[in-house]
């Protein structure tokens, strides 16, 4: 296992924990949502945003006025959080309730991509990560539209990844309690897509939807 740096070293339950990028990388890609943490005059931030991995960076973008962009652009320290809930974890005793989860920490300092091929790069892959085959059907951005969205990435040196999976661990005696316990799994699923009302009569369905 890749050995962590000291600050994503888990102490709390360390053998949930992974540093090895393969861990890190598929829970990555199994989300799309992440919490950006960051310090903006003393203050502790916490800002939900959609991300993607290319390689060994995470990309976020925002609106070019946005706090969070321009914070970060000038390389910030940030610390980026992507959780993942499997299950909720019922125990026969309150205390040992838990969930089921994967999660990843990342700490780094974001930067600005100022480059157009790697900026175009990490908006495909934030298009294809939610809905793939939408960036080629969608109209492409604008120059103004390229010019209004800011584009940061932070590299993927210092993370570490936590794990919980299985039935609930409770304390010996509590296992002759006529309790009910075991893990309730939670999913997140795609619908049924709903048609926008103004849709232009006769527009298909796309077959990747
Ligand atoms: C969905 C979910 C719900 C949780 N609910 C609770 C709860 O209710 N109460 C509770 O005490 N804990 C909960 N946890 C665990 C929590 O995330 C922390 O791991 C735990 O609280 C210990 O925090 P700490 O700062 O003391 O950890 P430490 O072990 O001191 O953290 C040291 C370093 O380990 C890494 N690390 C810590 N936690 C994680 C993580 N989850 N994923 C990736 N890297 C990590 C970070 O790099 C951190 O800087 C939950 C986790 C998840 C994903």
């Amino acid at each position: 296992m890749k050995a962590p740096s000291e600050r994503t070293r888990v102490r709390r339950v360390p053998a949930r924990a992974a540093y090895d990028r393969e861990v890190v990388d598929a829970i990555l890609d199994d989300g799309f949502l992440c919490h950006l943490g960051f310090v903006q005059d003393e203050q502790p931030v916490v800002i939900p945003t959609l991300y993607a991995r290319v390689d060994d960076h995470v990309y976020l973008h925002g609106s070019s006025a946005s706090r969070a962009m321009r914070t970060g652009r000038g390389g910030a320290p940030v610390c980026l959080t992507v959780t993942l809930v499997d299950g909720l974890v019922l125990a026969r005793s309150v205390f040992h309730h838990s969930v089921n989860y994967r999660s990843v920490v990342v700490f780094g300092e974001a930067e600005q991509v100022e480059g157009p091929k790697e900026k175009e790069r990490a908006l495909t892959a934030f298009s294809e990560a939610l809905t793939p085959g939408r960036w080629a059907d969608a109209r492409g951005p604008t120059r103004q539209e390229l010019k209004g969205t800011m584009v940061l990435r932070v590299p993927l040196d210092e993370a570490s990844a936590k794990v919980r999976t299985g039935p609930p661990v409770d304390d010996d005696e509590d296992y002759e309690l006529d309790v009910w316990a075991g893990v309730v799994p939670l999913t997140l699923e795609r619908g049924q897509p709903l048609a926008d009302p103004r849709l232009r009569a006769g527009t298909p369905l796309p077959g990747y939807l």
